[in-house]
């Protein structure tokens, strides 16, 4: 047998991809699933980008690239910083990676040494648990609640701070509640990481995907917060190119001077053309996004009447991404035992809130990255197998 290094303890296979796995095997039973349990958009790729990629491949752009990211990327980010966020960032200041995934990584990696505290929302996506916990930190976490619209409550956030805390993670839109922080939010947490000098990690993956009016701010973007923040984004799901692995970090040039040894050991850089696609999404495919976001805030809209109906569950109307959070304490039953439940008696495919940390027990998180149709079906399953728990 093989003998694993012990710190491999600390990388569990994610509880979102069980899921997966389960539903995947009753399919190939010959069970009709509804996936809402995915955090990946339904929508191929817009033509522009793809074209862009098919284009730079023929003209022969299959080489490496600087460590650091293609320069015409790095420009194209750095504009599209200035003009969707309002920050000034040199192209010296950004680092291609690969994903968001990459990034947390990468930063994580480069800042915080064995005994470091990093600050982690409850529920979250949870590389921000177990990378932190891989390098021998520890992540402290806290909780995003319901009843307070889970937006960060700041007391709670300052009583967690001591001596030992060198970062902050945000994550706004957030996975898995969808929800925007508000200006008046950053503002305190921009206050807080200032005077106890912390470096903060803003993970905006799902920036574009906003609805209703909600507001995504960059918290770089207020005064004094460029010099300590990495915001980290990627082009995953507001593009809709999951499979295509591409994101950045930006951030002051002696953070990315680290960020990228890290980066160049792991990766070397991006795929050249991949990079090259990229420059066309940023420039080029912004009115794609705005059709997906359109019909992202149509589900939304369903999806949310449609589970607030359903006698014992209740869910808030989120700001952004493409989950909601469904809170289904009044059934008695764990969130996994739900999740198990929904597949088992309605054929939908959820993720159990706890896959998201201790707060997220007693939630489903349901994505609408999936298509209308299979929506409405969906929820009338789901009203139909729930009722019949009630009785
Ligand atoms: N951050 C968050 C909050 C996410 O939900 C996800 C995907 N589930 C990622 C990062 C991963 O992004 P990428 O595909 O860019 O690695």
């Amino acid at each position: 047998m093989v003998q694993t290094a012990a710190r491999m303890e600390m990388l569990p296979f994610s509880e979102i991809r069980l899921m997966l796995e389960k539903a995947t095997q009753l399919q190939k039973q010959g069970k009709d699933i509804i996936h809402i349990e995915i955090g990946r958009p339904d929508f191929d790729t817009p033509q522009v980008i793809k074209q862009a990629a098919y284009d730079s491949i023929a003209r022969g752009n299959v080489f490496y690239t600087s460590n650091y990211g293609s320069p015409e990327l790095r420009k194209a980010v750095a504009e599209k910083l200035q003009r969707d966020n309002h920050i000034a960032y040199e192209p010296e200041e950004i680092l291609v990676t690969i994903g968001v995934g990459e990034g947390t990584y990468a930063a994580v990696a480069a800042f915080l040494e064995p005994g470091d505290e990093i600050l982690v929302p409850n529920p979250i996506w949870l590389n921000y648990i177990h990378v932190p916990n891989f390098f021998g930190a520890v992540p402290v976490s806290y909780d995003l609640k319901e009843e307070n619209d889970f937006q960060i409550d700041m007391e709670q956030l300052k009583s967690l701070i001591t001596p030992k805390t060198k970062m902050l993670v945000i994550n706004t839109p957030g996975n898995p509640t969808g929800t925007v922080q508000s200006r008046e939010t950053l503002e305190a947490l921009a206050k807080l990481a200032t005077q106890h000098d912390l470096i903060v990690l803003s993970d905006e993956i799902y920036e574009k995907l906003v609805y209703g009016g909600a507001e995504h701010i960059s918290i770089a973007s207020l005064p004094g917060m460029k010099e300590r923040t990495i915001t980290l984004n990627g082009f995953s799901k507001c593009y809709s190119m999951t499979g295509w692995r591409l994101g950045y970090a930006a951030a002051p040039r002696e953070f990315i001077q680290a960020m990228v040894r890290v980066h160049h050991y792991i990766n070397t850089c991006a795929s050249s053309f991949v990079q090259e696609a990229g420059i066309t999404a940023l420039e080029k495919a912004e009115p794609d996004v705005q059709e997906m976001v359109k019909e992202y805030a149509r589900r939304r809209d369903y999806m949310v009447q449609a589970l607030n109906d359903i006698p014992g569950v209740h869910c808030k109307t989120p700001g952004g991404a493409f989950y909601v959070f469904a809170n289904i304490k009044s059934f008695g039953l764990s969130s996994n035992e739900m999740a198990d439940y929904l597949l088992e008696q309605a054929g939908i495919a959820t993720v159990a809130g706890s896959a998201f940390g201790t707060q997220g027990e007693g939630y489903i998180r349901l994505s609408y990255a999936c298509s209308y149709e299979r929506i409405v079906e969906g929820m009338a399953r789901m009203k139909d197998a729930l009722a019949r728990l009630k009785k």
